[in-house]
C-alpha cells in the first residue's frame, strides 16, 4: 500500500500511514473476520482501494483507522490526540451508533445512516470512506450467513449504490449493485449470468467486427478515439428485464459500444459517423452532453440497427467526461494536489445540503428511512422553462416543484401553470420534455395543500418557511389583543410599560426581542395575565379576580382556535370535535392522555383552546368547578389514527416475562414505544415493574391489551395511570 501511494503522491510523508497502521493493527489484534482472517485484513484492503481512487493522505489515515472505534475499545478522543481533528472527524463520521442506544436493529441503521449523511456535509470524504468500507465488505461477503448477507446487500442496493450513483462515482455503484444482486436474487442472477455466457463466443465476435468498423470509419473522418466493446452487467440487465416485463431472450441490445474521444465538436462528429452507417432506433438518441445529469454525467446515447439487423448500444464521451463517470466526486483528489475536494456550488453535493434540511422534521428512524430511499430514488424528468433552460426534478413532480426550482419567489407567487400552452392543474405530474409557464399573482401565497403533493424537499422547505412565517405574524397579533385586554380587564395602563420593561420580560421567558412575547401568548405558551404581573408588578390588583367566561366569546374562541391549531397538530384536531360543531381548537389533555372510546369531557382553557380530558381524570374534578367552562366533545368518526398510551404492569421477577409481555402487544399488532423493566420491591414482595408506552386504537382495543397481559401468569397487576 506505501508502494501504491509514494506512487501517486510522491511529495507526500508516508510516516503517518505507518503509524495508522500499527495503531490500528495494535488495537485490532485477536479480532477475525468471519473469513478467519485476522481483522486488520479489512482496514488495509480499505486503505488499499482508497489509494487506488488516488483518495488524499486524511482519507486513506480513515481507511485504516475507520473500524477502530466501533470495535475495539479506542475512543474518538484519541484519535484525535494522535491523527489529528480531520482523521478524528472522518472516522467517527463512519462509525455506527452505539448498539446499546436502540431498542431495534432497524432504529439502529437508520439513524447511523443519517448520522453518516450529516457528517458527508461537513466532509465528503466520510462518505467515500463509507463506499470503500462497503466494496470490501461486499466483496468479502460469502463468508457471512445467508440473513446477513440479505441485510447487508439490501442495504447496500437501497443507500449505499444510489449514494455512489448521486455522487457520480460510477464504477464504484456498478460493483456494489452487482455484487448486491448476486445476494438478494441468485436465481435470477444466475440466470442472467448463464444467458450472457452461452453468447459469450458469437458476442464477442460481433464486438470485434463492429469495433474494427467504427475505428476504421472514425480513423477516415480524421476523428481520434478508443473504441471500447463490451457485454452489460448482470445488473442493468435484470432492471431492464423488470422494468420492460419480458424475458432475457428478449433482451436484443446486450451489447455496447463506448467511443472515447478527445473534444465535443468530436462527440458530436462520432454521432454523425455512426447514424451514417448503421440506422439510429428512433427515440434512443440522448444527448447527456448538452444536458447533464445532476451528477455531472455527460454522455451522448444512441442504439442502431448493426450488421446482420442486430441492435446495440454506442455511449459517445471525452476522456473528462469518461474519467468524471467512472469517479465522480472522488476524481476532485485526484490530480489537485491540495486541493480538498469538490467546490460548494457542486449539484452532486448540493442535494446532500437539502436533505440534510428536511430530515431535521423527522423524529421516526423508519420514516426517515422511508424518504430517504425516494430521495435517493435515480429516476428523474426533464423540463424546460419557455426560454429553453432545462430543470431536472424527481419523477413524479408538479409545477409547483418546478417554480421553486427557478425561485422561491417564483414558486411563493404560483397560481397556475401551462404546459406547452395549455393549463395544466397544479398536480400535473411532469413528464420529460414539457415546456413549463408558470403564471404568477403578486402578494399571493403558497397554500398548506401543496405540502400533499410537492416532490422536491426544496419546494416543501420553502412553503413551510413562509406558512411558519405568516402564522407567527398573526400570533403575534393575536398576542398583542391578547394583552390589552387582559391589561384593559385588570386596569393596567399598558402605556405605563416601557420598551425596556418588555425586553426584560422577554428574557424572563427566553426571547430577546417583543414580537417573540406578543407570538408566544398567540401561540398560547404563556398566559397575559403573567406577563402583565412581570411587567408591571406595581399596577397589578392586589387580587385580580379570575376572568368569568374568557374564552368563551366568538371572537377569543377563534383565536384560541387559531393559537392552538398551530401548537397542537395531529394532537385533538380531527379526532376530537365539539358537539355542534364549533370551528374551534381542541387538544388532548396530557395528564389522562384520553384515548378513543373513552368518556370525554372538554375544558375551555384560557388562550389555548379547549381540552379534553377523561371523564376519569381526577383532574376533571378539580378543573371543572367552573361549570361554564365545561363543553361537551365527542369522538370523530374513526380515521385510522393511534394513540400512545402509558401502561403499567406489576409481576413476578421471573425469566421470560418480558418475552410473554411483548407477545401480547405483537400477537394485537401493535408497537411498543417505549419501555423500561426494573425489579422492585414492594410491601415485603419481591416482585418487578414494567413501564411501557404502546400505540393503540381505541379502548378497546387497549381493554384486549390488558385482559390479555392479566391472563400471563405471574402478573399480578395492569394499570394505565391518569396522572
Ligand atoms: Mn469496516
Amino acid at each position: 500500500m506505501l508502494n501504491k501511494v509514494r506512487e501517486i503522491r510522491p511529495k507526500e510523508d508516508l510516516a503517518p500511514l505507518e503509524t495508522a497502521y500499527r495503531f490500528a493493527s495494535r488495537n485490532h489484534t485477536l479480532q477475525l473476520r468471519s473469513s478467519g482472517e485476522p481483522y486488520m485484513v479489512h482496514p488495509l484492503a480499505v486503505s488499499h482501494i482508497l489509494a487506488d481512487m488516488r483518495m488524499d493522505m486524511v482519507t486513506i489515515e480513515t481507511g485504516l483507522l475507520h473500524d477502530v472505534v466501533e470495535d475495539t475499545s479506542v475512543t474518538i478522543e484519541e484519535i484525535r490526540r494522535q491523527f489529528g481533528e480531520e482523521v478524528a472527524r472522518c472516522v467517527d463520521g463512519a462509525t455506527k451508533l452505539s448498539k446499546l442506544d436502540f431498542f431495534s436493529k432497524e432504529d439502529r441503521q437508520a439513524e447511523s445512516v443519517r448520522k453518516m449523511l450529516l457528517a458527508m456535509v461537513t466532509d465528503i470524504r466520510v462518505i467515500i470512506v463509507k463506499l470503500a468500507d462497503r466494496l470490501h465488505n461486499m466483496r468479502t461477503l460469502g463468508y457471512l450467513s445467508p440473513d446477513r448477507q440479505e441485510r447487508i446487500a439490501r442495504e447496500t442496493i437501497e443507500i449505499y449504490a444510489p449514494i455512489a450513483h448521486r455522487l457520480g462515482m460510477g464504477k464504484v455503484r456498478v460493483e456494489l449493485e452487482d455484487l448486491a444482486f448476486q445476494y438478494l436474487d441468485p436465481v435470477q442472477y444466475q440466470e442472467i449470468v448463464k444467458a450472457i455466457d452461452s453468447q459469450r463466443r458469437s458476442n464477442e465476435e460481433f464486438l470485434a467486427e463492429i469495433q474494427q468498423t467504427v475505428t476504421e470509419e472514425l480513423k477516415a473522418e480524421g476523428i481520434p478515439a478508443r473504441v471500447q466493446g463490451r457485454v452489460k452487467r448482470a445488473y442493468s440487465v435484470y432492471q431492464k428485464i423488470k422494468r420492460q416485463k419480458i424475458t432475457i431472450d428478449q433482451v436484443y441490445d446486450l451489447l455496447a459500444l463506448r467511443i472515447i474521444t478527445d473534444s465535443v465538436k468530436n462527440c458530436y462528429g462520432a454521432l454523425g459517423v455512426i447514424h451514417n452507417k448503421w440506422h439510429p432506433v428512433p427515440g434512443r438518441i440522448k444527448d447527456f452532453i448538452a444536458i447533464p445529469r445532476p451528477n455531472r454525467y455527460q454522455s451522448l446515447h444512441t442504439s442502431v440497427l448493426g450488421p446482420h439487423g442486430h441492435p446495440f448500444e454506442v455511449q459517445i464521451r471525452t476522456e473528462e467526461m469518461h474519467r468524471i463517470s467512472e469517479e465522480g466526486i472522488a476524481a476532485h483528489w485526484k490530480y489537485k494536489e491540495g486541493k480538498t475536494g469538490p467546490a460548494e456550488d457542486d449539484q452532486r453535493i448540493a442535494w446532500l445540503r437539502h436533505l440534510v434540511e428536511w430530515q431535521r422534521d423527522m423524529q421516526d428512524p423508519t420514516e426517515f428511512m422511508a424518504t430517504l430511499k425516494v430521495e435517493l430514488y435515480p429516476e428523474e424528468v426533464y423540463t424546460f422553462t419557455p426560454r429553453g433552460r432545462v430543470i431536472v426534478l424527481p419523477r413524479d413532480a408538479t409545477p409547483i416543484d418546478f417554480a421553486y426550482a427557478i425561485h422561491s419567489d417564483v414558486g411563493n407567487t404560483c397560481v397556475g401553470a401551462k404546459v406547452s400552452g395549455r393549463i395544466v392543474p397544479l398536480r400535473y405530474l411532469l413528464k420529460n420534455g414539457d415546456i413549463v409557464e408558470i403564471m404568477t399573482q403578486q402578494n399571493h401565497l403558497p397554500s398548506k395543500d401543496w405540502l400533499l403533493f410537492v416532490k422536491t424537499p426544496r419546494a416543501r422547505n420553502k412553503i413551510k418557511h413562509v406558512i411558519n412565517a405568516t402564522e407567527r405574524e398573526k400570533a403575534i397579533e393575536i398576542g398583542e389583543k391578547y394583552l390589552e385586554k387582559e391589561a384593559r380587564r385588570l386596569g393596567v395602563e399598558l402605556a405605563k410599560i416601557s420598551k425596556a420593561d418588555y425586553e426584560r420580560v422577554a428574557a424572563v421567558y427566553g426571547h430577546s426581542k417583543i414580537e417573540d412575547l406578543y407570538a408566544g401568548l398567540g401561540y398560547g405558551r404563556f398566559s397575559a395575565r403573567d406577563i402583565l404581573r412581570n411587567a408591571a408588578p406595581a399596577q397589578m390588583p392586589a387580587d385580580a379576580p379570575e376572568p368569568r367566561r374568557p374564552a368563551r366569546d366568538a371572537e377569543q374562541a377563534a383565536e384560541a382556535a387559531q393559537a392552538a391549531r398551530l401548537a397542537s397538530g395531529r394532537n385533538g384536531e380531527g379526532i376530537v370535535k365539539v358537539k355542534g360543531g364549533e370551528d374551534v381548537m381542541i387538544y388532548r389533555a396530557k395528564c389522562c392522555n384520553p384515548i378513543r372510546g373513552d368518556a370525554i369531557i372538554g375544558y375551555v382553557t384560557r388562550g389555548k383552546g379547549i381540552a379534553v380530558h377523561a371523564v376519569a381524570c381526577p383532574n376533571v374534578q378539580s378543573l371543572l368547578y367552573e361549570v361554564e367552562r365545561r363543553i361537551d366533545v365527542e369522538w370523530e368518526r374513526a380515521a385510522g389514527d393511534c394513540f400512545q398510551v402509558k401502561v403499567i404492569v406489576r409481576t413476578d421477577d421471573r425469566p421470560g416475562m418480558l418475552n410473554q409481555l411483548t407477545s401480547v402487544l405483537s400477537n394485537e399488532d401493535t408497537n411498543i414505544r417505549t419501555l423500561e423493566a426494573r425489579a422492585a420491591e414492594e410491601t415485603g414482595h419481591y416482585g418487578a415493574i414494567v413501564e411501557m408506552t404502546v400505540d393503540v386504537r381505541d379502548k378497546k382495543q387497549l381493554e384486549r391489551l390488558v385482559a390479555a397481559m392479566r391472563r400471563i401468569s405471574g402478573v399480578r397487576d395492569v394499570e394505565r395511570p391518569m396522572n
